[in-house]
């Protein structure tokens, strides 16, 4: 947990959010400025700044993708759904904790904005 952290305070409960899956290494909440009709971020308990630092403990990657495929089944994407790590600054990464943002609920259209 590190207090600085906007993701650690959401896990710890100290800044709502509306979660709608957790499990005993990962939390899912609704992005507060959604994207799409659904937007949820999966963040594992653990602090990790971004998907590199995530790679190096594997047991945590595995359950932020398994939490991701309950999101899409529970928000019943069957459509299908884009799972999205950003990373460092040419991705427009925001939050330094690392989190994957599930979307879908409608077609998502082009991959990049501009395309
Ligand atoms: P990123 O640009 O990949 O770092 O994404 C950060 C995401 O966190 C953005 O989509 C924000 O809308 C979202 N966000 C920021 N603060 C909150 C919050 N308090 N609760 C839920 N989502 C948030
Ligand atoms: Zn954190």
């Amino acid at each position: 947990m590190e207090n600085s952290c906007l993701f650690c305070r959401i896990v710890s409960g100290e800044i709502p959010a509306t979660v709608v899956h957790r499990t005993e290494t990962t939390v899912a909440f609704r992005d507060i400025d959604p994207k799409a009709p659904t937007h949820v971020l999966v963040i594992p308990v653990a602090h990790h700044a971004d998907v590199v630092a995530l790679a190096a403990d594997p047991s945590a990657a595995a359950d932020v993708l398994a939490t991701a495929a309950a999101v899409a089944e529970k928000e019943d994407l069957t459509g299908g759904f884009r799972l999205i790590f950003n990373t460092g600054r040419d991705s427009g990464q925001e939050v330094f904790h690392v989190h994957a943002h599930v979307l879908g609920g409608a077609p998502l259209g082009p991959m990049l904005a501009g395309q």
